[in-house]
């Protein structure tokens, strides 16, 4: 007698917000795998439905129940055709309003916060059975990460390896430390173990993550404390991975191993986001940066002074309360003074239970647009001014993926620039060099010597 095969259960999830949440994605799905669930392409399939949120933009909340309200019609379907839709609620609006979105939506399932994902298949386990449903924003004290599967089977040329989780140094206008909780470090051990399965798969390229990836902190191969620079001298060892980056980083804890580091690895690539967030000194101190504009210039210099090709990129918050046009002026003139490659710049907009939210000389709407749309034209000058001093330079190339278009491939140059050249899918996975031939506001197009294209 044959037993009764079951269809595969599917899981689909939604992501916002930043590579920290990407990477969250990608390992809830490695969580879940052997539970049975495959990706599903879409939600109307899926058994099990996450959204796994951010809380840093504005809106955030809104966004969410927009998709509880798309995701509910979908449930009920499913439960009249005797089916079951499991729908949780993960990431940082999680974390922060997990009370309000059961209330609000009482047909959510699971609701839980950053540190518990390893959890899942107990959350699952327990709303299976009728049991409730679950709330789980604590910040356990074992962490997720030791509970997390080992391998990461297909994970792409570039793939995410988060080192560190948790911030604190409270940024007046950042739910960050609320929601992530303290920093915590893994140890390099696990870090070195998690690299070489990624270059075993397939990754070429990490990208180390965290939300204040240099103040790495993790425990070493040695039992000391290793830092972001020391770290990274060892992943360089990984023969087969070619390219290493960081992000997000605190101009803080830029220290002189990590710089060293610039210099001496060639894996490292030379482009950094560091943000600044503004050029006054007065600003930064009110939102608590703990650095002087002109720290932010001696860091850049001693990079610079590191690795000349360094190319920089920054977040920059404009009208934080009290910024008067003076203080403005001061983020204009750090900007033209040490150019920026990219740039990430938003109005500053009020999160709930932060200090920033609480404070009284907030700036009008309008005069923050005329200030974002100044800066912002300087920035996409900057940016294109970049992107076409690359016109006639060749440039290592590392290819991630067929592009949209027939016959063309997608990949990245050391500067994070997004190359397309004509050539064959085969070359995904390499690094080639590309002659650029020409350059917008976004992109560069390039092409491959006769002999690599084929
Ligand atoms: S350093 Fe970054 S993550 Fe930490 S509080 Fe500031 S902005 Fe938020």
């Amino acid at each position: 007698m044959s037993l009764p095969t079951q269809s595969p259960k599917k899981v689909f999830i939604k992501t916002w917000g930043c590579q920290m949440n990407v990477y969250d994605s990608q390992r809830m799905q490695d969580v879940v795998k052997p539970l049975g669930y495959a990706p599903a392409e879409d939600m109307a399939d899926a058994d099990l439905v996450i959204f796994n949120t951010c809380h840093i933009r504005e809106k955030a909340t809104d966004k969410l129940f927009s998709e509880l309200g798309r995701v509910r019609p979908h449930q009920k379907t499913k439960a009249e055709n005797g089916g079951r839709m499991i729908v949780a609620v993960a990431g940082c609006v999680a974390q922060a309003e997990g009370a309000e979105i059961q209330r609000r939506a009482p047909y959510v399932d699971m609701v839980f916060g950053p540190q518990t994902y390893h959890q899942l298949p107990e959350m699952i386990a327990r709303v299976s059975r009728n049991t409730g449903a679950v709330l789980n924003t604590e910040f356990p004290p074992e962490p997720k990460f030791d509970h997390l599967p080992q391998d990461r089977a297909n994970p792409g040329v570039t793939a995410f390896l988060s080192i560190q989780e948790g911030c604190d140094k409270f940024c007046t206008f950042c739910v960050v430390p609320y929601t992530r909780g303290a920093e915590y470090s893994r140890s390099v051990a696990a870090i070195i173990a998690e690299a070489e399965n990624l270059v075993q798969n397939g990754a070429r390229e990490i990208m180390l993550l965290g939300q204040n990836v240099n103040a790495f902190h993790g425990e070493g191969i040695d039992g000391q404390s290793w830092r972001l620079g020391r770290l990274i001298y060892r992943l360089a060892k990984i023969s087969r991975l070619k390219r290493i980056r960081y992000m997000t980083s605190h101009p803080r804890d830029m220290d002189d191993e990590l710089i060293a580091a610039h210099r001496d690895i060639p894996q490292l690539m030379p482009f950094l986001h560091l943000p600044v967030q503004s050029g006054s000194d007065s600003i930064l101190q009110a939102m608590n940066r703990k650095h002087t504009a002109d720290d932010y210039r001696s860091t850049i210099d001693k990079l610079r002074n590191a690795q000349p090709n360094m190319a920089l990129s920054s977040d920059f918050i404009v009208g934080f309360p009290g910024e008067t046009d003076e203080d403005f002026k001061a983020t204009l003139d750090l900007v033209r003074e040490i150019t920026f490659a990219q740039s990430f710049s938003f109005k500053y907009s009020c999160r709930p239970g932060t200090p920033a939210a609480a404070m009284q000389n907030q700036i009008d709407e309008k005069l923050k647009d005329t200030r974002l749309l100044e800066l912002q034209s300087i920035l996409r000058t900057q940016q294109e001014k970049f992107n076409h001093s690359m016109i006639g330079r060749t440039l290592p190339v590392l290819f991630e993926n067929p592009s949209g278009r027939e016959g063309m491939l997608f990949g990245r140059s050391p500067y994070m620039q997004a190359v397309r050249v004509a050539g064959s899918p085969r070359l995904v996975g390499e690094e080639l060099p590309a002659t650029i031939t020409d350059a917008g506001g976004n992109s560069l197009t390039g092409s491959l010597q006769l002999a690599d294209a084929a």
